[in-house]
């Protein structure tokens, strides 16, 4: 026909997520200036440019426009007639849409308000030891965290819509029993490590290491990684993280410190795991819904399996180490086995983000704890201390000799992320079994690794899992990948295999 076809419905849908996609970017980029470099006066009018462009986009997704389009798109004539790729597209849309128009603007905007100005109040409580400065507005938090979870509906727990915003499909209750399970069978392990086992020495990794020399070996372990320097750059940040500007360019961050080796190094190898799941999506997804990640739990199993399985593995360090001897002359005298073993102490800690592999899950788990109780209203925030203590105590055997270093550690109930920590556990789950699965499908894995060839395992990686980016739900797509749901005992049998050997138990 003349003229060329008129545009249908998914077509008029596409150009609007071409153009908040813009946004987006603009936004990424600004986020990532603030992060690394803005100078100290910009930070006012950056936030408020910010600030601007999310109610824009906000008023994008939630318009009259879209609403009809998504009507449109989900009658059945026109929906069975979609490609599989399109109607996921028009099921994440609604979904997000629908998301949106049960909070009221006015609800957002104070919420918005309200943990922009709880973090200054976090940071002094923190700063000063006192959980009490930060306590009226962590309580006003909770309390509008469960208004949120009553505007967006849920069916079995309250917290189940929470979790749903990072972990679509995962619900509190399956969540619990995963819980139940593992903590015994880690609290158990960490034990025998630490009572029976030998602790590995670990001074070497405390000498004065150049940072200059930090950044080469950063740079050396992301190219070895085939992490895309054409598609993305390295910079500095306080708290390392990954971000996608655009299709071409994924930002990675780290930080470097003097007086630690593993800092930079496990920070750059986890933020390239997460930039290389970005630089291996589709690029026909690019400007939907679908070109992102599964899940925050599906993204934390990229970084923690380059990080923890492969980056803290005795046959990677079997082909890595004389690079850091080469760079590094505190190294000389080490021999591979003692530092690895070093790299890989396990230790009854009081902070999360400095926890080991074996013991992390464990401080995962009594955040969930507090927070499925404090949603469900079975706790009082000025109650928090004192619990978060208790559990320590039972969980890890140690106590915090004050709020800083416990209840007060971690910024994201000062954002208002209630529901996003149990991501992290459930990164690492996925990431063993993950691994187990390419095990099997790679049968040379460990003799690649020794050679420093892990082409075909970013290929598993890519082909299993990255190019699909959002097509599928986290759980479909670990069933999709390894034939079943998620099983505790892939995660538990890696644990066990490697730290028995370095432990000597
Ligand atoms: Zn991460």
């Amino acid at each position: 026909m003349l003229g060329g076809r008129k545009m249908g419905y998914i077509e008029k849908l596409k150009e609007k997520l071409k153009d908040i996609s813009k946004y987006h970017q603009i936004m990424s980029l600004m986020h990532w200036d603030l992060e690394t470099g803005a100078p100290e006066r910009s930070f006012e009018y950056a936030s408020n440019t910010l600030g601007e462009l999310s109610g824009k986009i906000y008023r994008m997704e939630t318009s009259e426009e879209m609403g009809d389009l998504i009507n449109k798109l989900t009658q059945k004539n026109e929906y069975d007639n979609l490609s599989e790729n399109d109607k996921r597209i028009v099921d994440l849309v609604k979904k997000d849409y629908e998301r949106y128009r049960k909070l009221p603007e006015e609800f957002v905007k104070e919420l918005t308000k309200t943990t922009s100005n709880a973090q200054k109040y976090w940071v002094e409580a923190r700063k000063n030891n006192d959980f009490s400065i930060f306590q009226p507005y962590l309580e006003k938090i909770v309390k509008m965290s469960i208004q949120q979870a009553e505007y967006l509906g849920y069916d079995g727990n309250r917290y189940d819509a929470l979790l749903d915003m990072y972990e679509p499909g995962m619900k509190t209750k399956e969540l619990k029993g995963i819980i139940e399970d593992l903590k015994i069978r880690l609290v158990d392990f960490v034990n025998d490590l630490t009572e029976k086992g030998t602790k590995p020495e670990e001074d070497f990794l405390f000498e004065k290491y150049d940072l200059n020399k930090q950044k080469e070996i950063s740079i050396k372990v992301l190219e070895l990684m085939s992490y895309n320097f054409k598609a993305g750059r390295l910079d500095v940040a306080a708290h390392p993280f990954t971000i996608r500007i655009n299709p071409g360019d994924v930002r990675i961050t780290t930080r470097y410190q003097e007086k630690d080796i593993r800092d930079s190094f496990f920070s750059t190898v986890h933020e390239g795991g997460h930039a290389l799941y970005e630089q291996g999506i589709s690029n026909e997804f690019v400007d939907t819904p679908l070109y992102d990640g599964a899940s925050m739990g599906i993204h934390e199993s990229q970084s923690r399996f380059w990080e923890n399985i492969l980056g803290r593995s005795y046959d990677f360090w079997k082909y890595f180490y004389p690079e850091m001897q080469k760079t590094f002359d505190q190294l000389k005298d080490v021999s591979v086995e003692d530092f690895y073993k070093a790299i890989n102490i396990v230790e009854k800690s009081l902070i999360r983000v400095d926890a080991d592999e074996v013991t992390y899950n464990l401080h995962v788990m009594l955040r969930f704890e507090i927070e499925e109780a404090l949603i469900n209203e079975r706790i009082k925030v000025e109650d928090l201390p004192k619990i978060w203590n208790e559990k320590m105590k039972e969980y890890l055997d140690i106590v915090p000799e004050n709020d800083s270093v416990g209840v007060l550690q971690d910024v994201h109930w000062a954002h208002g992320s209630f529901g996003y920590f149990p991501s992290y556990m459930l990164g690492n789950l996925f990431s063993a079994q993950f691994y187990h699965k390419m095990k099997e499908e790679i049968p040379d894995y460990d003799k690649m690794i020794r050679r420093g060839d892990f082409s075909s395992i970013l290929n598993w990686l890519r082909s299993n899992i990255h190019k699909h980016g959002k097509k599928y739900e986290p759980n479909e797509l670990l069933r999709k990948v390894t034939g079943e749901k998620l099983n505790v005992d892939y995660f538990m049998d890696y644990l066990k295999e490697k730290y028995s050997k370095v432990y000597k138990l």
